[in-house]
């Protein structure tokens, strides 16, 4: 695709997540005029529907488990039940704190904030309509597209935001459920299967193929199905939902195979779609997929200054990945590097995390890939019963694993189950993206007592 012209002055941006956020902060330092536009929360689904949110319930969640373990601990029994009042105040505490940094940052860089609904007129001509009604009209040499997506709905399920509900109604739910049914194993399904149990739900989890995480390495998967079956977690495995009944308090879900899940509610948790209707794309001549619009390695769409990043790319919905994705435009566009393949995001290099307990973390290369593609790797797997720190945090669920190349020992993948591992992931994340060797790891002097130390041992 043809690059820009090296100064841009006038930036666009429509949609305020992670990745409208980040690329106009970094366009605003490197001299752009920025424009935000954003119809809903500064902060985008990110911080009020998805990461934070579901995160925070959570920890709300491990709290509980936690403390219901107490008397392991040496401590006597302390209460446990869930105040969704007080849920919803924590919730709505971290929600306003993060809004409040996102909006300073982006006010400390001159960012002009416009509180409304972007679509285009033009390739260059973009229309806020502000929630008077009334609209402005803004001129742009580059223009990013950053709306985000939104939970899938299909037509069989009638979501009503009480007991048949999607991610975005389950902040707390209106009423806790006694009996979810979690339909989509996934990374989000597992993880509300996780969050509901952990706060003292019974839990089915629907799942469509014979392993959760379908796409995930299967020893990985194994260790989260054999936690979720010891906690009672019921598993419908290789059955699709198809319709969704409500009989009063009851929720009834039919599957494929003609089995039946009965409970007090059940969550969709299938994927989403882009948010890509209503900006008029038609007018700027951007092509579409699906609703997504794809975008080359520089994430420009198919008309050169308009970008496209975060979940509309269609790229790895990950909010670390818009994060990277908006900052990467704002130096491209700002002419900070020419088409430098070391500039370009490698996805597969992208660390993502399941914030179930225990967790589940990978970067890299996974080792049924490696084994797929007949390539010659080294596993070592360390498990945690071995590590001081587990058996300290009466946790010694999990292992480290490390695939390195046996010529070099150049660090390509990993994964980590077990308390604290998106946290632990990240030394390996470092190792994959900078090609460094497990002796690196193993050199390096850590804290004792750690989790971390699993990581030296499996580098050895
Ligand atoms: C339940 C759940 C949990 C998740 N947890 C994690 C996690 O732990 N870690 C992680 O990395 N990722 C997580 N994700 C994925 C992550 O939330 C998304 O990848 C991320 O939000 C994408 O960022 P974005 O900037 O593309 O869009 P969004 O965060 O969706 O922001 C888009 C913004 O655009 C606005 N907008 C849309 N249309 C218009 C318009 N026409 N005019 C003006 N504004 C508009 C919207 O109001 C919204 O604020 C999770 C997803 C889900 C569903």
């Amino acid at each position: 695709m043809v690059s820009l012209p090296a100064v841009t002055t006038r930036m666009v941006i429509i949609g305020g997540g992670p990745a409208g956020n980040s690329c106009a902060t970094t366009a605003a330092r490197l001299g752009a005029e920025v424009v935000l536009i954003e119809r809903d929360t500064i902060g985008g689904a990110a911080h009020l529907w998805d990461c934070i949110p579901s995160k925070a319930m959570i920890a709300t969640g491990n709290a509980r488990s936690f403390l219901r373990r107490s008397a392991r601990m040496g401590l006597s029994e302390v209460g446990t039940d869930v105040d969704p009042q007080q849920l919803t105040d924590r919730l709505r505490s971290i929600e306003g704190r993060l809004e409040t940094t996102v909006r300073s940052l982006l006010a400390s860089q001159r960012v002009e904030l416009v509180d409304g609904i972007g679509r285009f007129e033009g390739a260059n001509r973009i229309i806020a309509t502000l929630p008077d009604g009334s609209e402005r009209a803004f001129d742009a040499d580059v223009v990013v597209l950053s709306t985000g997506s939104r939970p899938r709905v299909p037509e069989w399920a009638p979501v009503d935001g009480e007991r048949v509900l999607t991610t975005r109604d389950a902040y707390p739910p209106k009423i806790m459920p006694a009996h979810v049914i979690v339909i989509g194993s996934g990374v989000t399904g597992v993880e509300f299967v996780h969050m509901f149990e952990s706060m003292g739900s019974d839990v089915t989890l629907v799942v469509s193929r014979q392993q959760v995480l379908p796409a995930k390495d299967a020893e990985v998967a194994a260790a989260l199905e054999e936690d979720f079956l010891r906690r009672g977690v019921k598993l419908f495995k290789g059955a699709r939902a198809k319709s969704i009944v409500r009989n009063g308090d009851e929720v009834v879900v039919n599957c494929d195979d003609g089995r039946i899940a009965r409970g007090s509610h059940a969550l969709l948790a299938i994927g989403s779609i882009p948010n890509s209707e209503g900006l008029n794309l038609e007018a700027a001549g951007i092509e579409t997929d699906g609703g997504y619009v794809p975008v080359d390695n520089q994430m420009q769409s198919n008309v050169p200054h308009i970008y496209a990043a975060g979940d509309l790319s269609g790229r790895l919905p990950l909010s670390s990945v818009a994060t990277m994705q908006g900052r990467k435009i704002a130096e491209h566009a700002m002419g900070m590097y020419s088409h430098t393949k070391d500039r370009e995001i490698d996805y597969d290099k992208a660390a993502s995390a399941i914030f179930t307990e225990p967790e589940v973390a990978d970067v890299g290369l996974a080792e049924v890939d490696a084994f797929a593609e007949g390539r010659k790797v080294r596993v070592t797997k360390v498990p945690f019963a071995t590590n001081a720190k587990a058996l300290i945090n009466d946790d010694p669920r999990g292992f480290v694993k490390i695939i390195s190349d046996p010529a070099t020992g150049v660090v390509l993948g990993g994964s980590i189950v077990g308390r604290h591992a998106a946290e632990l992931i990240s030394v390996l994340a470092v190792a994959v993206t900078n090609n460094l060797t497990v002796a690196d790891i193993h050199e390096s002097l850590l804290v004792h007592p750690t989790l971390g130390e699993a990581l030296s041992e499996a580098a050895e």
